[in-house]
């Protein structure tokens, strides 16, 4: 049995460093990349996933996980043999149900047409990507339908990013915590807007990237298993356990863009340094979810870095680094700055009370699509009518609107984005288990006291990797399901 276990780890291992190799090349595009290698960076990738996607369903790694399947029976549920074998199998099982040649295909698609959309969004060319989109709808239902016995033909996309999650719950979710969240925001609005002027000065670049560094590396991001570089939009990348890089953006007019996306993405990459070291090249090694990702992210951007105690520790350094910009801006006047809450038409622009509102339309609209309720050519008609009924304000231009995201351009239609809001959800459930067994957290951070609150959050998350599921892992860790209370309450405590 040692000898098999030996070999599945080699076997996983060799799928593992061909995706780390395929992101180095990645990340390179995204950061240094010149424009004249693009095609042939297509090319290798392509390479590198079919050869990924061969080694991940070769038949004899699915003979070594049979007859391991009674050794990983006989362990303990928790142990990290039976869970080795446990995802293998799941991950084993999952590649094998889509063929190769739609993987080919998939793979293709959507080179070329996030190719397209680089150059749709900035001409504002709705027209230009719409053969492509309907193309994806196209592959996005072949693939679900790789998996047949779904109730919702989103839930075989949906489960792959959110695993144990599918339409109808991540709906019945979403309802409930937009029925909670309209009344508070026509509250927030209805009072006076505080004013973020302090935000929109010249903030030049080198002393906004030195502030961002020294604040991720006082939250617990290592520096000597990481790096931060440049790109467009703002993204965590993993080539090992000893190697976790960030990116981020800098606008010289709004400091709160690359403060707050560097702190985000250190969130996501403290997740991945945090995993136990003895997963390294094994599938256990990776953030178990997009939701439980997200809430990492989402727990240091928002609960911790728009939290007034973490500004009491920050602002005088803020104020040192930027004496002309925010030398005679007070503390309450910044804290506010930076939790303005104002319904805006980009997602990634949204403050705390608006963003899942415009998660929820994609999401909407993505199952009405796959449902067939919805063509491509009425997206950007039905993207408005939502964005004024659910948010009051809609773009003028689609660049602004429907081709604001990357995702439906550069993968699958369905699954995406569900995960941005469970995100937020689980990163108050899992902040108020973090209080319930610290309450001193607060105080901690308001003291520049860090370790804690990560500490608390390697042992009770971060170290598990994908040995737990989302819904397992908020079991343990909260002593209950997934549930809306601990955000609803945080957005109305703070905001209200
Ligand atoms: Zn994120």
């Amino acid at each position: 049995m040692e000898k098999k276990l030996a070999e599945l780890k080699a076997r996983l291992a060799e799928v593992e460093d061909l995706g780390h190799a395929s992101a180095v090349l990645s990340w390179d595009q995204a950061t240094y990349m010149p424009p004249g290698g693009a095609p042939a960076r297509g090319r290798q990738m392509a390479l590198l996933s079919r050869l990924a996607h061969e080694r991940a369903t070769d038949a004899a790694l699915g003979h070594l996980l049979d007859d391991l399947q009674p050794y990983a029976e006989s362990l303990p549920y928790d142990s990290d043999d039976a869970a080795l074998i446990r995802v293998a199998r799941r991950n084993y099982e999952r590649d094998t149900r889509i063929p190769n040649a739609l993987v080919g295909e998939l793979n293709e698609h959507s080179a070329r047409s996030y190719q397209a959309w680089t150059a749709a969004r900035p001409a504002n060319d709705f027209a230009a990507v719409r053969g492509n989109l309907e193309k994806t709808l196209d592959l996005s239902r072949r693939l679900a339908d790789c998996f047949p016995g779904y109730s919702h033909i989103a839930d075989p996309l949906i489960d792959y990013a959110d695993e144990g999650m599918k339409a109808e719950t991540v709906r019945a979710l979403f309802a409930d915590l937009r029925a909670q969240m309209v009344p508070l925001l026509r509250q927030v609005l209805d009072q006076p807007t505080p004013d973020d002027s302090c935000l929109h000065q010249n903030f030049p670049e080198d002393a906004q990237r030195a502030f961002g560094e020294r604040v991720v590396a006082q939250l617990g991001y290592d520096f000597s298993r990481g790096r931060q570089d440049k790109t467009h939009h703002p993204f965590m990348t993993k080539f090992s356990l000893g190697d976790v890089r960030i990116t981020t953006r800098f606008r010289p007019d709004d400091l709160s863009d690359g403060l707050f996306s560097t702190i985000h993405e250190s969130g996501h990459a403290m997740y991945e340094q945090g995993i136990d070291p003895a997963y390294e090249a094994t599938p256990l090694a990776h953030g178990t979810s997009a939701g439980v990702h997200e809430s990492q992210s989402r727990l240091w951007e928002n609960v911790v870095g728009r939290s007034r105690g973490f500004w009491q520790h920050f602002y005088p350094e803020l104020q040192a680094a930027f004496p002309t910009q925010l030398g005679g801006v007070d503390l309450e006047t910044f804290y506010r700055a930076v939790n303005k809450a104002m319904p805006s038409v980009i997602r990634t622009d949204a403050d705390q009370m608006t963003y899942d509102l415009h998660v929820m339309i994609r999401f909407d609209l993505e199952l009405a699509m796959l449902e067939g309720a919805l063509e491509v050519a009425d997206l950007p008609e039905a993207w408005k009518m939502r964005y004024l009924s659910d948010i009051g304000v809609c773009a003028d231009e689609e660049c602004d609107g429907v081709l604001q995201d990357v995702h439906w351009f550069a993968g699958v239609i369905g699954g995406s984005f569900q995960g941005y809001t469970l995100g937020n959800i689980m990163s108050a459930q899992f902040y108020s288990a973090a209080l319930r067994a610290v309450p001193a957290i607060p105080a901690q951070i308001a003291a520049g006291e860090f370790g804690p609150l990560h500490g608390w959050l390697r042992e009770n998350i971060y170290r598990h990797g994908s040995k737990f599921t989302a819904n397992e892992l908020i079991a343990h860790v909260c002593g209950g399901p997934l549930s809306i209370d601990p955000y609803v309450a945080y957005l109305r405590d703070k905001f209200a």
